[in-house]
Order: structure tokens, then sequence, then C-alpha cells
């Protein structure tokens, strides 16, 4: 049993009773990533995924959410309700806000509520036009996120090719593969992607829409609500190109039905359909068999980790836009080189470097060196350390833990000996790495995603079951993390 934090009681009978008001659809599309963090002096501490959700429940639930709070946590009075962003905490930098928080009556879209947003690349975009509920013109697209400022590299090449194709799809004609499917761990540049489509195919004269899965959801309880679902569905249906981003935070059962059947509907009469997720439909596992399978019948592309080169590149194409904010921006060569050498996750964290490296030289003035530059970064750069697992280390540990050798665990050999420590070590890949399945199963003999998917149910059922595995796994996670 596992122990219940102070609140957790009464926090779940609150969700019982929203569920109640709101109904099953409602509910689950708002509440149920919402998780109580802690309860003290009579503040009620919140978390969900996303900054859109944030400033979503703050305008619209915050004042019913009180009430509710009031009435069942019992041991003092609710005075505060407080949400966070989870995972926010992780990103050292603190995220600078640029567009306003949502008020109770501004019910603009915000795109990808989650970014971290970067001082000096503000300002281009100015997402502030106000849209009425039944218009249909998608999430605000920003600017820089153009085909001409995306690096190409080995990581992304076959998902810009398919992205292009899609861009350059022209409406009447044979669609070649659809829907385009993109997946990809955090800050790969999937929402870069798919703005770069939705921006080029619109200057193409073509009637496009970029929905987050979130502003999805939104418009469509807002429909609902208005009686006015039937017009929103008719003009979805009318466009040439639909783009979804972050398909895994679609939930509802309504919804996502909704979802289906505008899938269905766009796809069966020749209409493009994009989708961002960070992890396969099969993945998905509050998705609805139907779209799953409809979404894994068209063309899958995932983004691995940039390569040097194209860290590099993104680099540069950073430090070139903020000069139009910061004429008197001075980063050294040698400083972007190290940069890249050493923040090597994301395009998301090198936007966070440069954005901090900005700042520091315009605050004090001083060109930045590379010592400065090792000091300034130092805690991004250590506190993504200890959850850099990689592949190698855990196939490394596992092959000494079952006394096999690296090269059986990455061959054809079909033998009980090899076959179990293989799936043990792709099922740790998939939960200590931010890895998809296609690159573990890459790195695991040239596999099949499938195979993958395999082993790591197949393990995960095997734990659910024992004990004993079960604490083996975390004795070879524990070496692994060593
Ligand atoms: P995701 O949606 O996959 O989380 P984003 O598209 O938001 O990632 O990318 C995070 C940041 O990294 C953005 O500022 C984006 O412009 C940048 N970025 C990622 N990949 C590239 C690339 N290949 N070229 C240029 N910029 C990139
Ligand atoms: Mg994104």
């Amino acid at each position: 049993m596992t122990y219940m934090h102070p609140g957790q009681d009464e926090w779940g009978r609150v969700k019982l009773r929203l569920k109640a008001e709101l109904g099953e659809d409602v509910f689950t599309s708002w509440f149920n990533r919402v998780d109580l963090e802690r309860y003290t002096n009579g503040t009620v501490h919140l978390s969900v995924p996303t900054r859109f959700l944030k400033n979503w429940l703050q305008g619209r639930y915050r004042d019913r959410l009180m009430l509710l709070c009031r009435d069942e946590f019992e041991s003092e009075a609710v005075s505060n309700i407080e949400f966070s962003v989870r995972g926010a905490a992780i990103r050292p930098l603190a995220p600078v806000q640029t567009v306003p928080e949502q008020t109770q009556a501004d019910i603009r879209p915000i795109t990808t509520g989650a970014k971290p947003f970067v001082r000096p690349f503000e300002a281009q975009h100015n997402p502030d036009v106000r849209q009425s509920d039944d218009s249909l013109t998608g999430s605000p697209l920003d600017q820089r996120y153009s085909f001409e400022t995306f690096v190409e590299g080995r990581s992304n090449s076959f998902a810009l090719a398919a992205a292009r194709k899609a861009a350059d799809q022209r409406p009447g004609e044979p669609v070649g593969f659809n829907p385009l499917y993109v997946h990809a761990a955090v800050g790969l540049g999937k929402t870069h992607l798919l703005q770069a489509i939705a921006q080029s195919a619109r200057a193409n004269g073509r009637r496009v829409v970029y929905l987050t899965a979130e502003h999805f959801m939104y418009r469509f309880v807002a429909a609902l609500k208005n009686q006015s679902a039937m017009s929103f569905k008719e003009n979805l249906r009318a466009i040439d190109l639909l783009l979804i981003d972050d398909l895994q935070f679609l939930q509802g059962k309504q919804i996502q039905q909704e979802f289906c059947h505008t899938l269905n509907s766009l796809i069966d009469n020749a209409r493009q359909v994009v989708i961002a997720a960070d992890r396969l439909p099969v993945e998905l596992e509050s998705l609805d068999e139907r779209v799953k399978s409809r979404l894994a019948g068209g063309l899958l592309v995932d983004i691995g980790e940039p390569d040097y080169d194209m860290r590099r590149k993104i680099l540069s194409g950073r430090v070139a836009a903020a000069l139009k904010n910061y004429p008197t921006l001075s980063l050294s060569e040698s400083v972007l080189d190290y940069v890249a050498q050493n923040v090597t996750c994301s395009g998301r964290d090198l936007d966070g470097a440069v954005n901090r490296l900005v700042q520091q030289n315009q605050l004090t003035g001083e060109s930045i060196s590379v010592e400065m530059a090792e000091v300034a970064l130092r805690d991004l750069l250590r506190g993504k350390e200890p959850k850099r697992v990689r592949i190698e280390d855990i196939q490394r540990v596992v092959s000494k833990h079952y006394n096999v050798s690296k090269a059986d665990l990455l061959s054809a050999r079909r033998t009980r000996t090899v076959v179990r420590p293989r799936q043990i070590a792709m099922y740790l890949s998939k939960q200590m790495t931010p890895r998809s399945l296609p690159e573990i199963g890459r790195r695991f003999g040239n596999r099949d995603h499938t195979t993958v998917l395999h082993a790591v149910r197949k393990i995960e059922e095997m734990v659910n079951a024992d004990r004993v595995l079960l604490e083996e796994l975390e004795g070879l996670k524990r070496q692994i993390d060593m």
C-alpha cells in the first residue's frame, strides 16, 4: 500500500465532486493530470504538466476549486490554491514570461504553453490576436519556427524531408502519406517543424490549422458548451492541412472520438494531417485503439538528438537572431564551440544556454570567455548529468550481471540465456533514457521498434508478478546510475 500524503484523501474527494459536476469528459480533459503536491498552511499546491493547463485552470476553475477545497479540507481553512508546472524546476533557467497570463475573460489561446521562454528571442512575434470561440484560426504560430531556421542533420533529415513534402502538398492532389506522424523527446524540434510546415503551406495559400492537443480539447469543449460543436467539426473538415502538436496530451473519451472522426474524414478526403507527439502511437496509452491504428497507418518519423555540428549551427542561428535585439552582443566562436560540446541534449537546452550567456553579457558588458561560460552554465550542465544515462552503460552493466557478452546482447541469437538479458537491457533503456523505441532498436543490433516494445511489455509484466526480479532490476538501475 502506498503512503498517503496529508490531503490526498481530501483531494480525492474534490476530484470526485468535480467529476460529478463537470461530467466525465470535461473532467478528464482538464483534471486528470492535476496532482496534489502538498497541503501546507492553508495552501493547496497543485501541479500540472503544462503552462497551458496551468493558465487554463487558474483562469477558469480557481474559484470553483477553492470552494470545493474549503469544503473538503478540514484541518485548517484553505486560503489559497497554487499551481505549478511539473518538471519546470529541472530547468535551471528561470522561465521568462513572454505571453501574458490568461484571465477569466481572456481565453486567447497560447501556443505550447510549457515552453520555457527565452528572453533574447522574444519581441519578434506578437501572438496578441483575439479570437472568438468558434473561429478556427488555430494556435498562434511563432514566425521564427520556419524551414529556413531549421538546421538539418543526420538525426532529422528524414523527418525534414517528409515535412517539406507535407508542406508542398497541393489540394486535390493525391496525398503521399497520411498522416505524417513525428515523434521525438522534448526539445528536439517537433514544434519547430510543425510550425514550419504550417507557415510554408499557409504562404502557399492553403487553409491550415495548427492546434496543440490541449487547444483542440479546449476548442471542442467550448464548442460543446456553445452548442456549436457541429460548426466546429464542419470548419475543421473544410481545411487543407491540420497539424496537431503534443498529441500525448489528448484526453477524454468524447474528445478522442471527435478527434478520430475528424482524422478519418480529413484523411478520407485526401487532406493532409500532421501529428507530433513525444512517443509512438502504440505508446499513447490513453488513446483509443482505432485512433492508434489510423495513426500508425501513416508515415512515422522520429527525430534523434542533434550531433555536434547541428548543435553548433543551431547556436550560430540563435546568436545571429539575438544580435538583432542586442547589437552589442559579443560571444566568441570558442564560447559557442564550448557550449556545443557541453550542452548536448536538446534544442531547448541550447536556447537556455544562449539565453543565459546573452543575459550575462548584457548585464556585465563584458565579452564572455570560455571560463566565464563554464561558470555561468555550471549548474545547467551539472543539473543534467545524473539524469543522462547512456544505452552503452546499460548494456555494459546488464551484460556483466548476466554474464553474456555485449556482442551476444546485440546479436540475433535467440537462446534463453541471451534473450532475457537483452529484453531487460531494452526495458531499462526505455525506462532510463529519453530514447525512442526505434532508436533503442537500432542500438540493439538494428532491431525493429516492435521488438523493443514487446521486450518492454514482457519485462513490465514479469516485474509486476515477480518481486525478486523487481529488486534485481532496482539493483541494476543503481549500478547504471553510478
Ligand atoms: P519540441 O517541440 O520537440 O519539444 P521545439 O520544436 O520546441 O521542440 O524545439 C526546442 C527549441 O530548439 C526551439 O527553440 C527550436 O527552434 C530549437 N531546435 C530544435 N531542433 C532544431 C533544429 N534542427 N534547428 C534549429 N532549431 C532547432
Ligand atoms: Mg513541442
